[in-house]
């Protein structure tokens, strides 16, 4: 029976497939998200290092997505393949590396379950197709971009911007939106926030926000259409309000290191992008407009 027909028959079955790729997937996002703004830094340094016109700096060992593989931080115990299946390993080295028994963080099985519970969500609430498929790559990298610009301030180029054209791809066959509204989501949502920039820096003399979410609200603009953004702005707000109560409540001591916006905005463009079109019919109804 080919793939297709055996999905549609059973859904469960898709949804579960979701899940195990999700959490494979997840696996890979821990290296991404640990490695790719060190690769990024290192490039950056030789960079700036050509345009000083320093003297060569010593060849610096590889470091890629796969190289060197995965050693333990503590002891430099590689990594085995049994010891690098999602969650499974965790849960069976009872969060302890096998050599050193030092704890291995619990950011690893919380990004791997995520990242599964992503998966799976997405292939239920839409049945497999190409619609399915395209928002769980999707959430996959908004994952991995919300988790670096937490812990780096950065919503890396490298990932926001193919992300973005994908979402204009996507739509030249009219998959979410029509091409059109596709377009002038991402050029309004770029000009979006980048206005709300230049007008605080004129008014304050400070940079509010990273140029990478001006890039980001463009990429839910290519993905759901300008219709979704007005949503995703207020929603952003929203969670960022939510979710920087907590962290304060959770904070003994008020800290300096700034709340960054890309993961709010993440959230906000993925619920605009699945339930937009009720959240805003539901909000014409409750004002009486409908
Ligand atoms: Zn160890």
């Amino acid at each position: 029976m080919p793939i297709d027909e055996l999905f549609a028959l059973y859904p469960l079955a898709f949804v579960c497939t979701a899940l195990l790729l999700g959490l494979v997937v997840g696996s890979f996002l821990n290296v991404l998200i640990w490695r790719l703004p060190k690769m990024l830094e290192r490039d950056w340094r030789q960079q700036a290092h050509d345009v000083l016109g320093l003297p060569a700096e010593r060849p610096l060992p590889t470091y890629n997505l796969m190289l060197p593989h995965s050693e333990c931080p503590h002891c430099a115990h590689r990594i085995r393949a049994w010891e690098n299946i999602p969650l499974f390993s965790y849960l069976a080295l009872r969060g302890r590396c096998s050599a050193c028994a030092s704890p291995i963080s619990k950011r690893y099985p919380l990004t791997e379950l995520a990242c599964g519970l992503l998966s799976a969500f997405i292939a239920w609430h839409f049945g497999f197709g190409w619609q399915a498929g395209l928002l769980i790559f999707l959430s996959w990298a908004l994952l991995a971009m919300s988790l670096i610009d937490i812990e780096h301030q950065l919503l890396p180029d490298v990932l926001v911007l193919p992300l973005l054209w994908l979402g204009l791809i996507v739509n030249s066959f009219g998959l979410f939106v029509p091409l059109h509204d596709a377009l002038w989501g991402a050029v309004a949502g770029y000009m979006a926030l980048w206005s709300v920039f230049w007008l605080f820096k004129l008014l304050t003399g400070k940079d509010g926000m990273g140029h990478g979410d001006f890039k980001l609200l463009a990429l839910f603009g290519a993905w759901g259409g300008w219709q979704i953004l007005p949503l995703t702005i207020l929603l952003s707000s929203l969670v960022g309000a939510i979710i920087g109560v907590i962290v304060l409540r959770l904070r003994a001591q008020e800290t300096s290191t700034p709340i960054p916006f890309g993961p709010y905005l993440a959230i906000a463009g993925w619920i605009a992008l699945l339930w937009g079109g009720q959240i805003t019919d539901f909000y014409w109804q409750f004002v009486g407009l409908k």
